[in-house]
């Protein structure tokens, strides 16, 4: 039974991690000509609307994309970032927040494919409305953890697979370091983006740990707190991604996107940026 909602989420500052490196990510690659495969494990619907039930519920992207989305003078990173939120309103309110799939149906062209797994049956209705007419596109009312394995190595032999579950059942940090694992024996040189909350310390060291000791090179982790990290109870108040085989200019990117963020999302002065290389070359 699956009860996440992203729609409660939609918008947040971990969203503003993981879309700004995804579409740094995106854009990089698509810089060269030969075709791209874009996975998106856990691909939620693809649209927020803003004045739904959920996010006001939560006003969740009132510290994050409520304080950037019209802000001037922002890091290159994230005024691409904010260029898609832009593009995606239209207009000078904000309405609504894309999801994963919206951005990469935006920044991939007429020879590349994505494909996009959902699990929860009323979401992957959604998701397929959202992307109805797009050719590109394959909507899989599977798990992305069992679907993405069938679709690894692409033909293209180039590719982004963003994994980004929602960790409701606290098995998943295994599952995914295995996962990553097994996609990475079949696709060693996939661009990998893996997200993680940070709420209790011994999941994150799970997954942190269990990638560190893979054997697989070329592992970043970027983690941005609002807030001083670990909160087991009180919800989420920082974040992380992994990421293997990013492009070089992905960690600069992100430090000065983060760092610049930090205090405009968290005036009190609490929170921190942390960037490091698990594995190297
Ligand atoms: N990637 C989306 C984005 O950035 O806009 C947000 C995804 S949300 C964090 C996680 C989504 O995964 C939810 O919509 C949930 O229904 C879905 N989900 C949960 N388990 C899944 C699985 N095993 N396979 C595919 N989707 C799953």
């Amino acid at each position: 039974m699956l009860s996440y909602r992203h729609a409660f989420h939609a918008g947040n500052f971990a969203d503003v991690l993981k879309h700004t490196a995804l579409v740094h990510c995106l854009e990089y690659l698509v810089q060269k000509d030969n075709p791209l495969r874009y996975i998106d494990t856990h691909a939620g619907i693809g649209s927020y609307r803003l004045d739904a039930f959920e996010p006001n519920k939560t006003q969740e992207y009132q510290q994050g994309v409520a304080l950037l989305w019209q802000r001037q003078g922002l890091p290159a990173g994230l005024a691409r970032w904010q260029h898609w939120v832009q593009a995606f309103n239209g207009g000078n309110s904000l309405s609504a927040y894309p999801g994963s799939p919206w951005f990469a149906q935006q920044i991939l062209r007429p020879h590349d494919r994505l494909e996009l797994c959902e699990l929860h049956p009323k979401d992957i209705e959604l998701l397929r409305r959202q992307m109805a007419g797009d050719k590109r596109i394959a909507c899989h009312f599977e798990s992305g953890y069992t679907q993405a394995l069938a679709l690894v190595p692409p033909i293209e032999r180039r590719g982004l697979i963003l994994i980004d579950p929602s960790y409701e059942v606290k098995t998943e940090y295994a599952q995914v370091v295995a996962e990553v694992k097994s996609l990475h024996r079949r696709f060693a040189t996939g661009v990998y983006l893996i997200w993680y909350p940070v709420i209790e310390a011994r999941f994150v060291e799970q997954l942190v740990r269990g990638l560190k000791n893979s054997g697989i090179k070329r592992i970043s982790q970027i983690e941005w707190g609002l807030g001083p990290g670990f909160n087991e109870g009180k919800g989420m108040n920082a974040t992380g991604l992994l990421a293997i085989n990013a492009p070089f200019t992905l960690m600069p990117c992100l430090e000065e996107s983060l760092n610049y963020a930090l205090p405009i999302l968290a005036p009190d002065g609490e929170g921190y940026v942390k960037l490091e290389t698990l594995a190297g070359e």
